[in-house]
């Protein structure tokens, strides 16, 4: 792996005019306005029930839905450009007089502020409260602003306005949310579904307490999800955390593509860290395997372009850019999102030392990129779990604490 200069990802990544996008044209905004996606998703609806088999029952539905819980936390955020309705409705009630009489959230003066001397120190601590807080990544860049969405779309209530943000953000603290490759394997069913939905709930609460943190030292602090707010994956590349894949998702080094991100953006004074290389363009260039087995065709076969597939297309960063009305469109054929891509990525392994092995040869032998996809394939890793293990994962032993992780009924094959 090596650091990259903020110029050399530039070239790398940016070859056309970066325009900022328009959040309306997201595909989870598209559903409220656009006919068009209104019509693939009416599938969901009005489809006959059919018979549940394991991965699909009434019991796996629950789960992920229950995972997704969290969520809706970002509602309920106040300090965004453009808040939602239910946010302005809070924060008349919430106010910071209010919270100042009420014991249990006591709070220092006002006018307190935290003088930044040392911001390497600072930016080790910060990093250290977003792990403490749940992450299991962070990275820090400047705010670049051609990421930042020109319009907010609300996804509950569909509002739609201009966005500017304020010039006091200059800094984001983007973090990332490891899913458990274990889980993933239970693709395409509810229950990778389950895993994936509970990071978007454990970066609701892991951003609502490292923003609750940064404004109680007395600075701004604007708490953002995946998809709001500004587009996040050029964001990730910048502070290091990985690299896009073929698939448009963000690979990490430890993780592969089983990662969700958040990003709080601050005022505070932090040291930026820098992009990397680790060998994904070119794996990606010989690999393919997502755009295979893509069920819609949704991932691009060809050569990476600047150019957009469709309006949900962000313009001007070097990509494969995936067809999200196709994408979508499965996701109302399966009546859920589908998690194939991010399960199947060669990338996405657990991490132990047999795959740091493997990835330190795929980052420092690029030329033997395509003896290393034929060996994923050829042990069977695009395999799915048998979604009827997934409940019997668990023994529970009250009286040992937690719980117990009892031998793995019938995995398709054996991690390694
Ligand atoms: S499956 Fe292969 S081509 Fe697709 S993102 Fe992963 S490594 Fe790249
Ligand atoms: S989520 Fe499923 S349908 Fe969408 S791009 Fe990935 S594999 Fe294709």
């Amino acid at each position: 792996m090596r650091k990259m200069t903020l110029d050399q990802w530039e070239k790398k990544y940016v070859a056309g005019e970066i325009r900022r996008f328009d959040q309306k044209y997201t595909m989870f905004a598209r559903p409220q306005w656009d006919d068009k996606i209104k019509e693939l998703l009416r599938w969901v609806t009005e489809r006959s029930p059919s018979k549940p088999k394991a991965g699909y029952t009434l019991q796996d539905q629950a789960l992920r839905i229950a995972s997704r819980t969290g969520t809706q936390m970002h509602l309920f955020e106040a300090d965004r450009p453009n808040p939602s309705a239910v946010a302005r409705d809070l924060a008349k009630v919430l106010t910071p007089e209010r919270m100042a009489r009420n014991i249990m959230v006591s709070q220092p003066p006002a006018d307190e502020k935290l003088e930044v001397t040392d911001p390497v120190k600072l930016t080790h601590d910060i990093k250290n409260a977003a792990i403490y807080f749940g992450a299991d990544m962070v990275g820090i860049c400047e705010l670049d602003r051609r990421w930042v969405y020109s319009h907010s779309y609300g996804l509950g209530d569909g509002e739609y306005n201009p966005q500017e943000m304020p010039k006091e953000f200059q800094y984001a603290i983007v973090m990332g949310y490891h899913e458990e490759y274990e889980m993933l394997r239970y693709f395409p069913t509810y229950i990778a579904d389950a895993e994936t939905s509970l990071g978007y709930s454990k970066m609701a609460i892991t951003n609502a307490y490292i923003a609750k943190f940064i404004k109680m030292l007395g600075h701004k602090a604007m708490s953002c999800s995946t998809n709001d707010v500004a587009v996040t994956i050029p964001m990730a590349m910048q502070v290091g955390l990985g690299d896009i894949g073929r698939h448009g998702m963000l690979i990490a080094p430890r993780y592969g593509a089983g990662i969700r991100l958040s990003k709080v953006l601050t005022s505070l004074l932090l040291i930026p860290d820098q992009p990397i290389d680790f060998g994904v363009t070119e794996f990606c260039a010989t690999c393919k395997v997502c755009a295979e087995r893509c069920p819609s065709q949704a991932i691009w076969h060809g050569e990476r372009t600047a150019e957009p597939r469709n309006e949900s297309n962000a313009p001007g960063g070097l990509k494969w850019p995936v067809d999200a009305e196709k994408c979508i469109g499965q996701w109302a054929r399966q009546g859920k999102p589908c998690t194939i891509c991010i399960s199947i990525c060669p990338f996405t392994k657990p991490d132990t030392s047999f795959h740091r092995l493997v990835r330190w040869f795929v980052d420092n032998m690029r030329w033997a990129d395509s003896f290393f996809v034929k060996m994923d394939k050829l042990l069977g890793y695009e395999k799915p779990r048998d979604p009827a293990d997934f409940w019997d994962r668990w023994e529970p032993q009250p009286s040992k604490g937690p719980r117990v992780k009892i031998r793995k009924r019938s995995a398709v094959n054996s991690e390694l």
